[in-house]
Order: structure tokens, then sequence, then C-alpha cells
């Protein structure tokens, strides 16, 4: 918004204090050209923001009281953002009178957010307002899932987990405790506890999300993620929406935004036009699935254009091994290695690139040209999308990093750095020694190179009686709703052979929790610890998420034991939940595990919060000295500002640092690659004679050439390679009505399962209809608004459909957010979002849903409930896909094939039908795609491969029995 002059009646209401002046100088100099200022300057230009000195008296005028001038005094505290894992900062305004919070505001202090929030941010003030949520400890009357809870304390719940926990643990039953997290954001936290427990407990969401593109970067070069620099880039790549929802996508966004006020040329690729789409130069709607393809011919141009960066390939790609691997009949000179690339991809000229994506050629080219001349400046991004839809969709971020490796802008200025360089790992006191047990039901052989635990496989896994789950919490995790094939989850559920207590942790209901034994109340963005770090562009920082009641009562001399007496109801924190979990399971210390959870300072007693961070933040690299200059400890420091920042953003490069004596000291270079090797430990790589650092992957160099897929029985995809995706044309009867089903994409404005507490949110979306073309409405004579019957492989699911130009014509799409549902005997939550549904079940694994009455206003403390004007709650579409687990990188290929058809007589919207049975099968027909470990040396993963609670290095290894 640029400035405009105020009108006469402005300047007269301005002058008589009607309206606040809006027109001052300093509006004038921050509405002008930005492009001239760096960062910093911008994030200065916060001027009407609260200065932190006032952060303790800050006044301002009620605006419910507008056109009255009346003062409103509040204590501003910072925290950080839960609504997504970009983790913004985010400050709450407490009313000093009342002591309650009244609205969120970003945060300038931190260097990720720099102040600024998307819709969700400010909208947590309507989720810590939810007059649905959930205040009380609940344990379950009846069977489960039959909708009947009793209010219980907090001892009860935690004495009653605690034995059944430790039971397991005695009878050496470890491997039946699991934790499986939806939203992460516990930084180190969890392995603390869980490795404390000696147990290998930990399961994710990560295969339902970014494991596929994880997979692709890790194999290139020993990291999972990208963190482009967006800001200072020529040119910048996205498989994705990106600019308006991906990962990190608020501090994404306005770096992105700022690389192209500085000339940057943005390309999108996409079969939706999304918002970020329409904000690119070049809009490529690729066919699903065909974006490596794509990839491939912009390489193959830039390798035969001479585009490429001849020192970056001949220093840090493994040239010399791949020639020796795969063309041992060729001389190991770096031409034979151009020379080979350009045969190998000969097929990916720009017309089968253009045949493959629908793409035109002439666009691919002129892409492929801005790329190679962006050189180091090529900045990109796949995080889910089609790395995480198709079937080899960890190709595409393979072949994405191809490029990135071409132009020599891994790690640049501009460039593509990994995540983990940009990104603050804490150390926790008494850290315990990784456990010794391998958990088959998270990690099975058959996929011995997936990259996260295979979480969509554990219903089946329990079904065929793999296992069983004794202890299984889900936090903040909602599988029934989020993932594939939630029938068979319940069904799981509903078995208490399979599940023996389920415990779940979560804010608010969902339909998860409505078959769980405890639902456990838990913080929202203001009302937990946490620390976040995560790479939001070429700097390092570190955010403090706190309870800001608590805060606020610390500030204000009261004393605070636990985090509940300051929040709402009985709603407790994560930390201290597990800590106190923790110490009940070992209450004499016999079993070893009280031990970690004890203070630093004062021995034998139980660890208090703030002795926990503050033994995080001493650690953080010129916390110390900066928070001393200020008369503070690290504690205080981020309690006041809620964020540091550990490094400004040069950190460019990191793989060239050179090693230094003392590293060095005993180590031994090898003959043949010149890795350096220190006390059994790759260390380093010698690079034209200089000792440096390199990446952690074998080689210690990019891996052009993969001689772990060889070794792990995948030698046709030892090196980057297009994989025809399971919902390929080829793959596809256009005659009977098949498509493809997008049905991955995220709204900007809405959380998974996590947005239906929070009014804003939904008032802005609450529909997901399917997009359809035009070409494509009109073959079936469907308009806006018609009722369509959309047949998976296991079921269908009723929806309506939405004409617009903004889709590819021969795919459709959905988003993924929207169809919440409860039963008549659930309790009631989220009614800004949910539908009430029946659920029947035939008892032979066929399972009806349908919708019996939309949303409605309801009466409540907030007044809003009433005005609720929006009646659909969409769909619910996941529930009717089956599992389709990636046969190498484990992840789930949402994408789906459908039949589309008209609804027949009777049919409505929002019915559902799924077989359970079907879905099974399917399950089975996708793991007879696996090539099960052992891999060399009877490995059941390769040693390199980490995982995210990595166990023992023994347990790499299968015994003889297991092989
Ligand atoms: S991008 Fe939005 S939802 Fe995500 S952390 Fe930032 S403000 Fe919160």
């Amino acid at each position: 918004m640029g400035y405009k002059k105020p009108s006469f009646i402005e300047n007269i209401a301005e002058k008589i204090g009607l309206i606040p002046n809006l027109h001052k100088e300093k509006y004038q100099e921050f509405d002008g050209d930005m492009r001239q200022f760096t960062d910093e300057e911008v994030a200065q230009m916060y001027e009407n923001f609260p200065p932190p000195e006032k952060w303790d008296n800050w006044v301002e005028y009620d605006p419910k009281a507008w056109p009255k001038k009346v003062k409103k005094t509040y204590q501003i505290v910072p925290t950080t953002c839960f609504n997504c894992e970009s983790a913004c900062g985010l400050t709450a305004f407490i009313d000093k009178e009342t002591q309650v919070v009244k609205k969120f505001e970003g945060n300038p202090q931190h260097p990720g957010s720099r102040g600024r929030n998307c819709a969700k941010g400010p909208a947590t003030i309507n989720q810590i307002t939810d007059p649905d949520r959930i205040l009380f400890p609940l344990k379950r009357k009846g069977k489960r899932g039959e909708g009947e809870w009793d209010r219980i304390t907090w001892d009860e719940a935690l004495d009653t987990i605690a034995a059944r926990i430790r039971k397991a643990i005695k009878e050496d039953r470890h491997n039946e405790i699991a934790y499986h997290v939806g939203r992460p954001g516990h930084e180190k936290f969890m392995n603390w506890i869980l490795q404390g427990w000696g147990i290998d407990g930990h399961n994710s969401h990560t295969n339902i999300c970014s494991s596929g593109a994880r997979f692709g970067y890790n194999l290139w070069y020993g990291y999972d993620r990208p963190s482009p620099d967006h800001s200072n880039a020529k040119f910048i790549l996205l498989i994705s929406a990106h600019l308006e929802s991906g990962h990190y996508f608020n501090p994404h966004a306005q770096r992105i935004i700022e690389g192209k006020m500085k000339g940057a040329k943005l390309a999108t690729m996409d079969p939706r036009l999304s918002n970020t789409a329409s904000m690119s130069d070049y809009w490529m709607p690729t066919y699903p699935g065909s974006e490596a393809a794509v990839l491939l011919a912009m390489a193959l141009i830039i390798l035969e254009e001479g585009l490429y960066n001849r020192a970056y390939l001949e220093n840090w790609t493994n040239w010399q091994e791949y020639l020796k691997a795969l063309h041992s009949d060729k001389e190991v000179i770096f031409e034979n290695y151009i020379a080979a690339m350009i045969e190998e991809y000969q097929e990916f000229t720009p017309e089968y690139a253009e045949k493959e994506s629908g793409v035109k050629a002439e666009t691919v080219v002129e892409i492929a040209r801005l790329i190679g001349e962006a050189g180091e400046r090529f900045a990109s991004h796949n995080w889910r999308a089609a790395g995480a839809s198709n079937l080899g969709g960890w190709g595409v971020a393979r072949c994405l990093h191809f490029l990135t490796v071409l132009t020599g802008a891994v790690g640049a200025k501009g460039g593509t750095s990994p995540n983990s360089w940009n990104k603050f790992s804490p150390t926790v006191p008494n850290p315990p020694k990784p456990q010794k047990k391998w958990n088959e039901m998270h990690f099975p052989k058959e996929y011995p190179l997936a990259f996260f635990e295979m979480s969509q496989l554990l219903p089946h896994f329990l079904k065929e009686g793999r296992g069983k789950m004794d202890v299984y919490f889900s936090r903040v995790f909602n599988p029934v709703w989020t993932y594939p094939d939630g029938f068979t989850w319940m069904e799981m559920f509903q078995d208490e052979s399979k599940f023996g207590l389920h415990a779940a942790l979560t804010p608010t209901w969902n339909e998860t929790a409505f078959f769980a034994d405890f639902v456990l109340p838990m913080g929202l963005a203001s009302e937990r610890h946490d620390i976040n770090s995560y790479a939001t562009h070429g700097g390092t920082w570190v955010a403090f998420r706190q309870p800001v009641l608590r805060e606020a009562a610390r500030r204000n001399g009261k004393d605070v034991e636990f985090t509940y007496e300051t929040n709402p109801g009985e709603v407790w924190e994560e930390d201290e939940f597990w800590i106190e979990l923790s110490w009940r399971i070992d209450p004499d210390g016999s079993m070893g595990i009280r031990k970690h959870f004890e203070s630093p300072n004062r021995p034998g007693e139980k660890i208090k919060i703030g002795e926990y961070y503050q033994y995080i933040f001493e650690r953080v690299p010129g916390l110390p000295k900066t928070a001393k200059k200020e008369g503070l400890t690290e504690l205080e420091y981020m309690q006041k500002y809620g964020t540091f920042e550990i490094e400004k953003g040069e950190s460019y490069k990191k793989n060239e640092t050179l090693l230094t004596k003392e590293e060095l000291e005993g180590s031994v270079i090898d003959p043949i690659n010149e890795v350096i090797r220190k006390s059994g430990k790759d260390i380093g790589v010698m690079i034209n004679g200089k000792a440096m650092l390199g990446f952690p992957t074998p080689s210690r160099k990019n891996e052009f050439y993969s001689q772990t897929m060889v070794d792990w029985k995948w030698p046709e995809y030892a090196i980057p390679k297009y994989l025809k995706s399971h919902i390929h044309n080829d793959n596809l009867d256009k005659s009977k009505g098949e498509y493809v089903l997008v049905p991955t994409f995220r709204l900007p404005t809405l959380i998974h399962s996590r947005s239906g507490n929070a009014k804003w949110l939904v008032e802005i979306s609450n529909r997901n209809p399917i997009w359809m073309h035009p070409e494509d409405a009109a073959k079936w004579g469907f308009k806006t608004g018609d009722l369509v019957k959309m047949n998976t492989d296991i079921g269908y699911f009723i929806d309506k459909v939405w004409v617009t130009q903004g889709m590819k014509p021969g795919v459709v799409a959905c988003s993924h957010h929207i169809g919440r549902w409860r039963r008549p005997q659930d309790k009631t939550g989220n009614r800004w979002a949910t539908n009430t549904v029946n659920i029947e079940g035939d008892g032979k694994g066929g399972w009806k849903m349908n919708t019996i009455s939309g949303i409605k206003p309801f009466e409540s403390d907030d007044k809003d409930s009433k005005r609720i004007f929006w009646k659909d709650g969409g769909v619910h579409q996941n529930i009717t896909h089956a599992v389709h687990p990636d046969p190498i990188s484990g992840m789930h290929c949402w994408h789906q094939r459908v039949r589309i058809e008209k609804p027949a007589a009777g049919e409505n919207y929002g019915d559902i039908f799924v077989d359970t049975n079907k879905s099974h099968e399917i399950y089975k027909e996708w793991m007879a795609m696996t090539r099960p470990a052992p891999g060399p040396n009877g490995e059941r993963r390769p040693l390199w491969f980490k995982r995210a609670f990595t166990p023992d290095i023994s347990t790499y290894y299968m015994d003889k029995k297991e092989e």
C-alpha cells in the first residue's frame, strides 16, 4: 500500500483526534520504495510497534471503546506461534488489570519472521478462547469410542500411565511403548525423554508429509532438507505452492518477494494455479509426477550448452566413482564425466518433457537457460508437493538438487544450502545414551531405506499381528482424519488387544481423540514451553515458546510451580508432563531412568522447567555474552525477547571449512577417494590439496552416483532418474473416467486438522470442492456446485464441483484441510468447523459415513458463535484413500487414481464408503514392491542414514534369525 495524501475530511478528523493520525511523516518513509533498504533496516521500520523497553507497560486505546479514547495498559510477552512449522514470533498483549490475553501480534525481534505473521498467527487468540476447548484431563468410561468421559486429576492420569509403562519396560516389552507425534517443534526434548526410558518409541507423521523429498536430498548430500536463500537469489524455482503455504512459508514468502523486488525471476511447477503460481513469472502446470522429466530436460540443456559450474562439479561431486562404476571403459577424466551425463539423459529432450508434463518445450528451454545463467544464485524448493505424492516422488527432489549441483548453488549466497547449516541444535542436561532397541513396528525390514517411521502402515502391521501397542501416545496427531485409510485406524483403535492404552495429548478435540482412553489437554502457543530453530534464511536463530501468563506472573513477582496454575482450567504443558511421568515410572531411580531428569544444580532432585531451559540457553553461542550486557541470565533474556540471533547470515559454503591441525591429528587419507578418516569416522575430504569438512556422505561430496542405492538392491537408481508415478497417464484408463486427484494442497489459512478451533480461519475457508477445468466439466456436464462421486481404489466420497480455469485440464484437485466431523455421541468440539456425521460399519470391513447436519450457529460465551453463517463443512476425502507406501523412501504417495462419475439417485453430498478389506489388499500390493533388508554386512539400514532418534549403532545390524 503506497502513501496516500490525506483528504480534507481525514485531515480535520486526524487533527481533532477523531481518528488516529496515519499520515505522519514517518509513515511516508515507511511506505516508500523498500527495495533500497537492507533486511535490518526493513525490520527497524516497525516504528509503531512497541519497543521492548516498553513491553512491561504499554498503553493503547481500547478498540472496542472507539470512538471514545479509553486507555488500556498491557504487558507484552513474547512467544512462538504453534500453528505451523515456521515458528514465527508472536507477542501476547496481556491486559494488566485482568491478566487476560487480549490479542497476538508479531515479534519484530524474531530474525525469521521479523514481526510478520500469516493469518494463523494472530488467530491464536481464537484458539485459547475457543468455547469448546478441553480444560481438564479426561478418562473414558464405557467402551472405547462410545463418547463417554469422566474428569480426572493429573495424578490419576500420570500414575495409571506410569505404572503401565514401568511394567512394560520391566518385562522387556520396550517396543510396545510409542509416542506418535503429529506436529513437532520440541527440539531434542522427546529424544531426552524416550531415550531416557531406553525405548525405540518415536513415531512421526513424516511419512505422510515430507520424507519423500528428504530421501531425495539425503542421497545427494547427507542432509535431508533444503534452505533456499531466496532474498539473494537471481532465479527461484518452486515445485509447490510454497510462497503461500509451504514449509517455513511466511519467513520464506517475505524473502521470495524481496528476491523478486531485487530482480529475481520466479517459476512455479504446480498443476493448480495457486496464489504462488499467480505471483510467479513462469507458471508451469506440470502433469502430476512428471516434474523430474522436466528437471532432467533442464539439466541436459545446462550440460549441452556448457552452462554448468565446472569447478563445482569437479571438486564437489563423486564423478570419479561414477565413471569407474558405470563407465569402466572410459578414462577417468572430467570431460568424460560431462559426456557420460549428456549420454545418460539424451532421452530428456524439451519435447519429451512437454509430452510428459504438458509444459511447452520452449518454456523448458527458456527456464533452463535462466537457471544456468543464475549460476550459484539459483534457489529452489520442493518439500511436500510432488515429492510427497508420487511413486518415486523422492526422485523429484533428487533431480531438483541435480540442477543446484550443476549450477554450483549448493550452499552458495543466493543458492540453496542444507537446512542443518541454519539450525541450532540444543544440548540437554544429563543426556541419555542412544537406545539399544530397534522397533520393527516403526522401521520394518521391508523398508531399510525408509527415511522416517512407516507410521501409515502401523494399523496394517497391527491387523496382521506383527505386534501391539501397549501404551500409545498420540501427540497433536490425528491419523483417523489426517492419514489415508482412517477407517482401518478406527478399527484398530477400537480393539484393545491392539492398542492397550491410548493417551491423546491434544489442545483440542479431534477424530483420533474420540478413540482414546485418556484425553490430556495440552497448551497452545502461549501456554507451553518449547524452543525452535528453523532454516528460514541464511542465518541461524533460536526462539523460545513460553506460557505467557506464567511469564507475566513471574514479572509480577508471583511464584508458579507448574504451568497449569496459570493456564485456563488445568491445561498443562508437555515438558512438565513428561518430566513428571518419567519420574513416576522410576520413582526410586532403580531403573536408571530418573537420573536423566534430575536437576543439574540440585543432585537427586527433580529438574524444574526453568533449570532445563537455563541449561540449554547457557550453551547457545553468543547468548551468554549478550544477556550479560543487559544484566540478565540467559533464560531471562529469552523470557524477555523470545528469540536470539546466533548468526546473521553469512553461513555459506560450510563444506569448504578447513579442518584444523588438532582435528587432523591422527587422521588418515583414503588413497582412492581422499576421504579423511579418524578413529573409524569420516571427518573430511581433500580438495585440491586442502583438508575440508565436506558433506556427510560416504564420499564427503555430492553423490551423483549412489553406491548406497546399488548396495541396497536398487542399482537402476544409482544416478538421478525419472520414475513414472503410480498415476502416470499410462496407468490410467481414461475411457473408464479415470483421472488423477491431487488431494494434498494446503489452504494458506488452515492448519491440517488443527484450525477447527479458530473461528477467524474457518470463517475464511470452510469448503473443499473438487477443482475441475471447464473442458473436463463439460465432458461430464458438470457445473459449479454439482455433486460428483469420486471413486477411489477402496471406496468413494461425494463432493461438489468447482469449475475453474485455475486447474490443469485432465487433473482434478481437492484441498486436504476440510471435512472435519464429530459423531452425535462425541463431545462437542471445533463446532466452527465440524459436520455431525453418522458412521456405520457392517462388521465385515465396510464402513459408511453420511452427514447428519452441517455447521450451525451455537450458544456460547463467544457472541460470534451465534453469528456463524457458513453451513458447509466440506468432505473428509483422506479416509477414502488406500495406503501407498513408496517402496524405497517409505513416503505415502498421496495422489489418487479416481473414477469420476455422477452420483446415483439417493446419494448425497458428504457420503463416504470404504472397504477396509480392499485397503489391506492394496497395502499388500505395495509391500510386495519392496526389497527388504539386510543390505551389506547384515545391515538393516545404511550406517550413514540417520534416524530422527538414532539408536545405538549395534542395532543397525540384523541378527541371523531376523535375516
Ligand atoms: S507462518 Fe503463520 S502459522 Fe506458521 S508460524 Fe508463522 S504465523 Fe504461525
